[in-house]
């Protein structure tokens, strides 16, 4: 474990007022790449190999830098999360959080559960970043991070919930992608302006000991060079750069594809859009008494949407995603013509996605759970907003 005690002396004497993150380990590897790397992923170039810490060293790491420095908040230099540590570490995390207001920062995968989401947030683990990468279910198959775009959607919407802080970002420019997954991602943004947006957008790098490096011609990968960014950095002190860099530029079939190439810089366009209007809670929903209670304030209008039960159940129903026939067979005894007419009218309004990832279309309510005293927040929003257009109310 690192001695950082002549740090914190300078510290003291030199920033006394700035909050210092400790750097933490529990894991080195990564159980998602020993299984199947993701294509792009040059981390871990000697061993890829997941191997962690016991939940109690790591506790009684986090136990001692605490008690030699003060500090209370943690980053977890990890490249993932280990997926044991729900039942082994953060009960004894959230003592610590409990106790002494110890945070956390953790690497996930993106297919934590909502209740595991919860216990993250409960146990004092208040910040991720998440390996989200892309929201289209072909290029994230090429990317192969055994996720789908609904999962991805749906994650970021439970962290909302939660409040959990999640950072991630959009790659483009992945081997194998088309002028379709762009065109799919472009219907998608509208949906999801209510929820977190990607910190960055940016070009798939080619990094040494990923995939794409160890076998370019199968992604079709050709002219591999390194970084212009090297001799800049290096300043003529070498000319090696093939033996030094970590990162690659390198030439696709499809860089001279014009229709691919106009639809993913439109959908770069609308991204940075979706990031530089992004303002929290404008998709909510609480359930009071008999009621579930939706305010929009997306788009410059404000509506309130009061759903009773049927309309609410199905609504709920659609949490995690569901098929048609999957709620037709759970509200068996509601008409399926009134089940369509519903989740029409709620894909209508920008509530529910309809999520056609060339199976059969599924379905995902997309508010964000907040509490009463949070909804009031956005009420209050909307009574003040000078855009007020529409209150509506749907009841069924
Ligand atoms: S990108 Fe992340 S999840 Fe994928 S193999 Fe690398 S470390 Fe693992």
């Amino acid at each position: 474990m690192p001695d950082y005690t002549d740090y914190f002396a300078q510290v003291k004497k030199e920033m006394p007022d700035i909050t210092v993150k400790i750097p933490i380990e529990s894991s080195r590897g990564c159980w998602w790449g020993q299984k199947c790397q993701c294509s792009f992923c040059g981390l871990n170039g000697l061993s890829i190999r997941y191997r962690t810490k016991s939940a109690e060293r790591v506790l009684s790491e986090i136990r001692r830098q605490f008690e030699h420095y003060g500090a209370t908040e943690f980053i977890a230099v990890d490249n993932i999360l280990n997926p044991l540590f729900f039942r082994t570490f953060l009960p004894g995390l959230r003592q610590l959080y409990e106790r002494y207001g110890i945070t956390f920062f953790y690497e996930i995968k993106s297919n934590l559960t909502d209740s595991e989401i919860q216990s993250l947030n409960q146990s004092g683990v208040k910040e991720v970043q998440a390996g989200i990468e892309n929201l289209n279910d072909h290029v994230l198959k090429l990317m192969k991070k055994g996720t789908s775009g609904l999962e991805n959607v749906r994650f970021l919407r439970d962290c909302a919930s939660h409040g959990l802080q999640v950072h991630y970002s959009l790659l483009w420019g992945t081997p194998g992608e088309t002028r379709d997954d762009y065109i799919s991602l472009r219907r998608l943004i509208p949906y999801i302006q209510h929820l977190p947006p990607p910190k960055h957008i940016v070009p798939v790098a080619l990094a040494r000991f990923s995939p794409y490096f160890n076998n370019p011609g199968k992604y079709g990968i050709r002219n591999v060079r390194p970084s212009p960014l090297y001799p800049v950095l290096f300043g003529g002190m070498t000319d090696n750069y093939d033996r030094l860099a970590n990162i690659f530029n390198f030439d696709l079939d499809s860089d001279n594809d014009e229709g691919l190439n106009m639809e993913r810089s439109s959908f770069i366009d609308e991204g940075q859009a979706w990031r530089e209007t992004y303002s929290g809670l404008s998709l909510v929903y609480s359930e009071f008494e008999e009621m579930l209670i939706i305010v929009d304030i997306r788009y410059g209008a404000s509506k309130v949407f009061l759903l009773a039960s049927p309309a609410k159940d199905i609504a709920l129903f659609c949490l995690k995603g569901q098929t048609d026939s999957n709620i037709k067979k759970a509200f068996s005894d509601i008409s399926e013509d009134e089940i369509e007419k519903f989740l029409r009218r709620m894909v209508e309004k920008h509530i529910v996605l309809p999520w056609d990832g060339g199976r059969p279309v599924r379905y995902l309510f997309l508010p964000v759970q907040v509490s009463m005293e949070r909804m009031h927040g956005t009420m209050d929003a909307l009574r003040s907003g000078e855009e007020c257009q529409e209150k509506k109310t749907v009841s069924s």
